[in-house]
């Protein structure tokens, strides 16, 4: 058997698909599998997380449709799009090199679902085509329902409109439920621009991201990352409508239970050590992904709310957006707390000493931070970060959204207070705790999550 891969080389997408594909790979170790990426996220996935890959995982990279000596705009959406227009030529071309490399045919094509197009590939070589959704369900849906969602709202809510409504958005509007089956728990602000663009203008992101409900229906088999134990039923009996094999397949980026870690465990960054001289769940872990780049005011409104309530604090923060602390910030509170460019996440949310996490709530952070059962502050900025949040603070009700949408210093006081100093702090911590159990059980032999897996393996080496 040949298992090809195809990542989408953006957020932490690929990170989570390679992670997927090395338990695949350990369960199924007469296969071989082919991982198609970027050279870009191939150099970053394998340098800062994967060290050593099983003996039958090769990579290969596919273009990245940057042309030579372009200049960027410092638009993170750019490269993205270049990217786009590359699909599908660079994946068919990196195919191509993997059949020759290992002289085997391709038997099965497993894709992030972002790359709707691989079904299509899929089909012209008679393979099973077995999509992975990387982000939360409620996500999916709500790409499987993009045109109804567009008629329904766009019209009420001035989207789509020239000038004279177009500053108009109706904030009443966007906070009304949506009435998409599986859905009613969200509300139309926290849907992405790519599926209720606010501006009108279709981009080739959204094109790409309005072709997946669509095509992923013609897949047979879906690969969420996800838990049945985690969904409203009404989206999981929706989904099931549409997939005859849905397999959630747990937290893919994941090992269920986190592994302790052994004393000789090296802590590079200090993040651990420092944590261990702090007390139990006291310290706010502040990060905000891969990408985002928090605006100045805000940091310095956070910044000041840290110094000011005297929190623990440790804050993952870009080494290039550090000039954009309070002058003498990092002086100041060296007794209190610890600035570095990068921590290893998984580890801090697993230390006794963390208490909160203030996060943007990309899918990963949120997947984490339940693992461990650490609350959230949630402050979402693009993507389906607001998705994310309102899963957290509304319907799961482990985590707080920040006041206003925004650090204030007041607001960020708040939330930090209450969280880890009050009763509704207890009573979220308790509930987040809960959760974790229940990951906890359906990743155990014989749970959910662990049937599902056995599924893929199944389905994946069908002959
Ligand atoms: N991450 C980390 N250390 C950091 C910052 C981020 O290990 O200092 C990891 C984090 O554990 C998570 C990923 O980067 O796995 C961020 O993914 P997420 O989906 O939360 O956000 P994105 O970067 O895609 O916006």
């Amino acid at each position: 058997m040949h298992v090809a891969v195809f990542a989408f080389p953006f957020g932490c997408h690929a990170l989570a698909l390679i992670n997927l594909v090395q338990k695949l790979a350990r369960a199924a170790q007469e296969t071989q599998f082919s991982f198609l990426n970027t050279e870009k996220s191939n150099n970053s996935i394998f340098s800062a997380s994967i060290t050593s890959l099983p003996d039958n995982i090769k990579t290969y990279n596919v273009a990245d449709g940057v042309p030579q000596s372009h200049v960027f705009s410092g638009d993170p959406i750019e490269r993205v799009e270049l990217f786009i227009k590359e699909t599908p030529k660079n994946f068919k071309m990196a195919l191509e090199t993997a059949v020759a490399v290992t002289g085997q045919e391709i038997s099965c094509l497993i894709a992030d679902a972002f790359l709707s197009f691989s079904g299509s590939i899929a089909e012209s070589l008679s393979i099973p085509w077995i999509p992975v959704w990387i982000p939360v369900p409620h996500s999916l849906s709500t790409h499987i329902y993009t045109d109804m969602i567009r008629q329904h709202y766009a019209n009420s809510l001035g989207y789509g409109c020239s000038n004279s409504c177009g500053d108009g958005h109706d904030v009443e509007l966007e906070e009304k439920t949506l009435e998409i089956p599986g859905l009613s728990e969200l509300h139309i602000a926290d849907l992405p621009v790519e599926v209720l663009p606010r501006d009108a203008q279709e981009t080739p992101f959204s094109c790409l991201l309005g072709q997946i409900g669509n095509m992923v229906q013609k897949a047979d088999t879906l690969v969420l990352n996800f838990y049945q134990e985690l969904y409203p039923e009404p989206l999981l009996i929706d989904l099931k409508s549409k997939f005859s094999n849905l397999l959630n397949v747990g937290f893919i980026s994941l090992s269920m239970p986190p592994p302790s870690l052994p004393p000789s465990t090296e802590d590079t960054t200090g993040c651990l050590s420092w944590l261990d001289s702090q007390k139990s769940k006291t310290v706010a872990y502040i990060s905000f992904g891969t990408v985002v780049n928090i605006p100045r005011s805000e940091m310095e409104e956070l910044a000041e709310a840290l110094e000011e309530s005297r929190t623990p604090f440790l804050w993952s923060l870009r080494e290039n957006v550090r000039d954009c602390l309070p002058n003498g910030f990092l002086e100041r509170t060296t007794m209190h707390g610890k600035v570095v460019p990068w921590a290893p996440q998984t580890q801090v949310l697993a230390h006794s000493s963390t208490g909160v996490f203030m996060t943007h709530c990309g899918a990963n952070s949120v997947y984490e931070s339940i693992a461990n059962g650490v609350p959230m502050i949630c402050r979402p900025f693009f993507a389906d970060n607001k998705l994310n949040a309102r899963l957290v603070a509304d319907v799961w009700r482990i985590g707080e959204r920040i006041d206003g949408g925004v650090f204030t210093k007041t607001g960020v006081a708040r939330s930090l207070d209450l969280i880890l100093q009050h009763e509704q702090g207890r009573r979220i911590r308790s509930r987040v705790q809960a959760i974790k159990e229940l990951v906890l059980k359906a990743s155990a032999p014989g749970g959910h999550a662990t049937q599902a897996f056995k599924t893929l393996v199944e389905k994946m080496t069908l002959v």
